[in-house]
């Protein structure tokens, strides 16, 4: 039997309404993010730096997928995030996405947040943050600026581990296979 005197603690009380709100927009947010970081992995497969990105309705539907594929397609713009976009826009027909959320699994960097707050999405998530490009709060902080960012909340850090180590992975296996080039 509960003892009567821990029910009654305040700090044990139920969950309010806001945060089950708060857990299961977590929740939900990790599936997502669990999604992109498999894009990453088909990216890394092309040699590829291993980034995906996920864009998703507010019914939870993914309206675009997209993963870096800058070398393979000869295009410096074609990051996971402006693939993932270009996706969701060309099925929504509509060059603006309202209510949408794009999830990518590593900090975007200034080419893809200004294409993200252009596209007026509702939110971003990203995973692991970019000390070398990220310009959401790491190198720069573009959606900071309230002059530029009108319509977009950003949230950073969302399984940020497995998305940085892929990376990390994905570029020791790199220096691993040049230094074995080098010295054949
Ligand atoms: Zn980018």
């Amino acid at each position: 039997m509960a003892e009567p005197g821990l029910i009654a603690d305040p700090a044990c009380a139920a969950q309010t309404p806001a945060d089950a709100a708060a857990q299961a927009e977590a929740e939900a947010d990790a599936g997502f993010m669990a999604q992109a970081l498999a894009l990453a992995q088909e990216a890394a497969l092309l040699g590829e730096v291993p980034v995906g990105a996920l864009v998703v309705g507010a019914d939870g539907a993914v309206l675009g997928r997209g993963f870096n594929r800058t070398i393979i397609d000869h295009d410096p713009t074609a990051h996971a995030e402006v693939v993932a976009l270009r996706a969701a826009a060309a099925q929504l027909r509509n060059y603006r996405l309202p209510g949408l959320t794009l999830y990518v699994t590593l900090e975007p960097c200034v080419m893809c947040i200004g294409a993200m707050l252009h596209a007026r999405l509702a939110r971003i998530v990203y995973g692991a943050h970019d000390p070398k490009t990220g310009a959401c709060g790491s190198v720069l902080d573009v959606g900071a600026v309230a002059q530029l960012n009108h319509h977009t909340s950003i949230t950073g850090g969302v399984l940020a581990e497995p998305c940085g180590e892929l990376l990390r992975d994905f570029f020791r296996q790199r220096r691993q296979k040049v230094s074995r080039e080098s010295r054949a």
